[in-house]
C-alpha cells in the first residue's frame, strides 16, 4: 500500500506528518519523492547502504554519418536538438530522454549517452527502509528521479511517500498510482486556496484523499467548511504547539519528543485504511 503525503503549499508540516506516520507504523518504507529538497532523512537519520546514480539517455550525434536533414529537430517536442546548416546542436538540460530523435534518424547517426540527473540514496533507520532522491543542483528534470525512487516501493509493505509541495508535474508523477493521498494543510486563506487546487489534482487522478489540518487552532474555520461541502474526511488535527516547532527545528521527530502523539498517528493509519475500503 502506498500512502502519499502531499500539500498544496510548502511549510504546512507535510514532512512532519510523513516521517511520524512512518515511525508510528514501524517496519514500513519511507520514500522521499521531494527530490529538490528531500528532508525527511534529516529526522530519520538512516544508515546509508546504497547510493545509485540516476540518469536519462540524451542524444550524441556522429558527425561522420549525419546529413543534417533536420528530422531529429522536427520530432523533438522540447527543442532540445536543433540543426543549423552543417551543425547539430544539443541542449541536454532540455532533453527529456524520450529517444524519438535517435529512432527517427535515417542515417543511424544518433547514439544515446547517459546524463546523470541525481542520485537515489537507500538506508535503514530503526526498522524503517528509507529511500530518497536527491536532484543535482540546477537540474530541472525531476520526474525520472522520482520514478526511480518509486521503483523501490515494496508492494508487500506499507510505503509512506513524501511528495514535493504544490500541484505541478513532480507532484503528479509522485502521487500517481498511490492508494491514498493525505493532504496536509493549515487553516489560512493561502492554505485553503492551495488545498482546493491539490484536491482537484487528486480527484483527476482518482486517488482517494483525506486531510490533515496542522496548526488547527490558528486562522479561520473555512477549511472545515470546504471539507464538509466537498465531503472530504478530516483525519487529523494538530494544534499549534511550541514543543512541536522546537523539535522540528532541532531535527527531532515529533514522536521522539512528544510520544503521546503515537496513538494519534496509529489511528490516522486505521482511518486511512477505512477510507480506502469505502
Ligand atoms: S536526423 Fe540524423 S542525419 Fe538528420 S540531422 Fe538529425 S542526426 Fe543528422
Ligand atoms: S531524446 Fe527526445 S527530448 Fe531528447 S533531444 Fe531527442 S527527441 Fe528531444
Amino acid at each position: 500500500m502506498i500512502i502519499a503525503i502531499a500539500s498544496g503549499k510548502g511549510g504546512t508540516g507535510k514532512t512532519t506528518i510523513a516521517v511520524n506516520l512512518a515511525i508510528a507504523l514501524e517496519g514500513v518504507q519511507y520514500l522521499d519523492c521531494d527530490v529538490e529538497e528531500p528532508n525527511g532523512h534529516l529526522f530519520l537519520n538512516p544508515r546509508l547502504t546504497d547510493i545509485i546514480s540516476v540518469g536519462i539517455p540524451v542524444p550524441r550525434v556522429d558527425d561522420s554519418k549525419c546529413t543534417y536533414c533536420g528530422k531529429c529537430a522536427e520530432v523533438c517536442e522540447f527543442n532540445a536538438i536543433v540543426v543549423i546548416k552543417e551543425k547539430v546542436l544539443i541542449f541536454p538540460e532540455l532533453c527529456h530522454g524520450c529517444g524519438a530523435c535517435s529512432y527517427i534518424c535515417p542515417e543511424d547517426a544518433i547514439e544515446e549517452v547517459e546524463r546523470e540527473v541525481g542520485v537515489v540514496k537507500k538506508g535503514e533507520a530503526d526498522g524503517i527502509e528509507v529511500i530518497y532522491g536527491l536532484l543535482n543542483v540546477g537540474e530541472p528534470m525531476a520526474p525520472p528521479l522520482i520514478k526511480k525512487v518509486k521503483q523501490f516501493a515494496d508492494h508487500q509493505k506499507i510505503a509512506i511517500l513524501d511528495s514535493s509541495p504544490g500541484t505541478s508535474c513532480p507532484v503528479v508523477v509522485a502521487v500517481r498510482d498511490s492508494d491514498f493521498c493525505l493532504l496536509v494543510t493549515e487553516p489560512t486563506p493561502f492554505g485553503l486556496h492551495d488545498l482546493t487546487l491539490a484536491v482537484e489534482v487528486m480527484r483527476k487522478l482518482k486517488i482517494p484523499l483525506g486531510v490533515v489540518i496542522n496548526r488547527s487552532d490558528v486562522g479561520d474555520k473555512k477549511v472545515w467548511g470546504y471539507c464538509k461541502k466537498e465531503n472530504i474526511p478530516i483525519l487529523m488535527e494538530i494544534p499549534h504547539d511550541r514543543k512541536i516547532a522546537e523539535s522540528y527545528s532541532k531535527g527531532i521527530p515529533l514522536l521522539k519528543d512528544i510520544p503521546e502523539y503515537r496513538n494519534a498517528f496509529k489511528k490516522l493509519y486505521q482511518d486511512i485504511k477505512q477510507e480506502i475500503k469505502k
